[in-house]
C-alpha cells in the first residue's frame, strides 16, 4: 500500500443546484475554488441517474442508466487531477422507491435536492494510467 498525509485546507458546506448535473457541478465547484485535491461525501436526492461497472477483464466500464427518482444513500468520491484537469471520481449508492437499491461507479446524475461536505487539501494528487488496471489511479510517487 502507498499513502501520503494531506492537510486539510478547508471544508465546504454545498448545496446541489436543482437540475444540475451532479459530478459536472461538483467539478466546476472544484475548479472556480482551485481544489486540486479532495474528498467528499454526499446525501440527497436525483431524478435520475448513470451509474458504471467497470468489467476488470475487458478493462472497460458498462453503464446503465435509471430514469426515476432516487435517494442518494451514500455518494463519495475525491477531486484529483487527470493531466492537469480537475477530475472527480464518484461512487453512490442510490435506494428506490420500493427501497432497493443500485449502486456503482457514479457517470452522471440530475440533482433533485442535494448536500455535500467536501474536504479540500493543501497538496496535489495526480492520477496517472495505471497498465495492470486500465484506470487513471492516483499516482502518489510524484
Ligand atoms: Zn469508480
Amino acid at each position: 500500500m502507498e499513502s501520503v498525509r494531506l492537510g486539510v485546507d478547508g471544508v465546504y458546506f454545498c448545496r446541489l443546484s436543482y437540475g444540475s448535473e451532479l459530478v459536472s457541478e461538483l467539478r466546476d465547484f472544484a475548479v472556480e475554488n482551485k481544489v486540486d485535491s479532495g474528498f467528499f461525501t454526499a446525501i440527497g436526492a436525483v431524478q435520475n441517474a448513470v451509474l458504471g461497472f467497470y468489467k476488470q477483464g475487458e478493462k472497460k466500464y458498462v453503464e446503465e442508466k435509471f430514469e426515476e427518482s432516487l435517494e442518494i444513500v451514500s455518494c463519495i468520491g475525491n477531486i484529483a487531477l487527470k493531466e492537469d484537469e480537475t477530475f472527480v471520481h464518484a461512487h453512490a449508492c442510490f435506494s428506490k422507491e420500493d427501497n432497493s437499491t443500485v449502486g456503482g461507479h457514479l457517470v452522471s446524475a440530475r440533482v433533485f435536492a442535494g448536500e455535500v461536505f467536501l474536504f479540500a487539501f493543501d497538496d496535489k494528487l495526480k492520477r496517472r494510467f495505471d497498465e495492470a488496471t486500465g484506470l487513471w489511479l492516483v499516482d502518489l510517487k510524484s
